[in-house]
């Protein structure tokens, strides 16, 4: 069956075809890829047909895919036996390895995705502080927790509302929402609400609305108002945490939030997510505090061999290639999309992440995306799967670099734009 016709037996049995929604490639005209390999840079698809993928499975993949050592530890640890709900040395490897390397990390707790970790840092803010309310930024993806389905409300600063149907009005009056950059608006958002705020959550580097690189005054601003009103700051580095340096922004900008999440990076592509912080902190987590939380297959020992290596091998000198290697492909689209109809175009660069956008203002907040941006990208993404160049299947999705995107990459992603 060709990727149309497994798309539409697909609708017949899963909502919508798929059980991520970003996945469906709605809004574009082109059915859905159906993956059936990946090696390296590349994935082909169930016609046998190849691309350079930028997707990654949205950014755990820093290695490329099926990366021969990572392989072989996930094999190995099969060979013990895949799950165990019970104490095993491979999560301690890993919690003892990233402890020891994150300054300001005492311990941390394996689960098995962002969403669950952001979930789980919510309850855990509450239960320190003993307040219910939560400041969240508008643009900010925090996984698909109630608490964070929330938007903007017409209203003051800080009023929300829910942002999908099955969220409750109670749960949406817990969540305050503020612009990113606007750190005089979170003042009055504490003015407000002194005593009920628990938390403020952010991803650092926001990176699910676009790219809105933040100043580092307006993150430090956010610590210091955390420390004034005795809330606590949570960085959510589910995308930033390890790709973008090994101790993510809070390294990198040394602001150190109290609580961290992390996801998929670490696991290299197999399940994993956590929440990290000081002692003091997480021994409010079960069994020896009580904020309750569990899960069977947390901390599997197959996830946990994948992400020890996957860790292991980013060194120094891995980080400065990832960035190399994306410097390299984003001037290559850069220069293609310039002398082939999108100059409207530029390409916002972080680390390993980037995000083509049809403009070239200094993009901070949602509100600075243009109007246009879904007919501008649905074009050029239709272009480059043309070419066999997968860029992640939505104008708001940041395109993710990889240490696999090596030179030869960069040499054939060249002849497939200009051919
Ligand atoms: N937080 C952030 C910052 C994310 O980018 C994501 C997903 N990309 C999540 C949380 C949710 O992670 P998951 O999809 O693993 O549940």
């Amino acid at each position: 069956m060709n990727n149309k016709e497994l798309f539409e037996k697909s609708l017949k049995y899963v909502p919508g075809g798929v059980h991520s929604p970003v996945r469906s490639f709605k809004g574009l005209h082109t059915t859905p890829r159906f993956v059936n390999r990946g090696k390296g840079a590349f994935i082909w698809d169930e016609e046998g047909k190849d691309y350079i993928d930028f997707c990654m499975s949205f950014g755990p993949l820093i290695h490329g895919h099926q990366d021969p050592e990572i392989k072989e530890a996930i094999i190995k640890a099969l060979d013990n036996g895949w799950t165990f709900g019970a104490c095993e040395k491979y999560s301690l490897e890993l919690a003892e390895y990233i402890v020891n390397k994150i300054s300001f990390i005492e311990q941390i707790r394996f689960v098995n995705s962002g969403t669950e970790a952001v979930m789980t840092a919510i309850r855990l803010a509450r239960g320190v502080t003993g307040r219910s309310k939560i400041i969240k930024f508008n643009g900010c993806y925090h996984g698909h927790t109630d608490s964070m389905l929330i938007k903007a409300g017409s209203g003051l600063a800080g009023e929300a509302e829910a942002s999908s149907k099955g969220v409750t009005k109670h749960q949406a009056e817990d969540t305050l929402i503020c612009e990113l950059g606007d750190l005089n608006e979170v003042k009055e958002v504490f003015e407000r609400f002194p005593t009920n705020i628990a938390a403020i959550f952010i991803e650092p580097l926001p990176a699910n609305n676009g790219l809105l690189v933040q100043s580092q005054e307006f993150l430090q601003g956010l610590r210091d108002l955390c420390t004034k009103y005795g809330a606590m700051l949570v960085f959510d580095e589910v995308i930033s945490g390890f790709r973008i340096g090994f101790g993510g922004m809070s390294e990198k900008t040394g602001i150190h939030p109290d609580i961290v999440t992390y996801g998929k990076i670490i696991g290299g592509g197999m399940p994993v997510g956590a929440i990290a912080g000081k002692k003091q902190v997480m021994e409010f987590l079960a069994p020896i505090g009580p904020v309750y939380q569990a899960g069977t297959l947390s901390g599997n020992p197959v996830a946990m061999a994948a992400g020890l290596v996957n860790l292991k091998k980013l060194t120094p000198e891995a980080y400065v290639k990832l960035e190399n290697n994306t410097k390299n492909v984003v001037a290559l689209m850069k220069d293609w999309m310039d002398k082939n109809g999108f100059e409207d175009y530029q390409t916002i660069q972080y680390g390993s992440l980037f995000y083509p956008i049809s403009n070239h203002n200094k993009l901070t907040k949602i509100g600075d995306l243009p109007a246009n941006m879904n007919e501008r990208f649905k074009k050029l993404f239709e272009i480059m799967l043309n070419k066999g160049i997968y860029l992640a299947p939505n104008a708001y999705e940041v395109g993710f670099g990889s240490l696999a995107h090596d030179e030869k990459v960069q040499e054939e992603m060249k002849r497939r734009l200009w051919t």
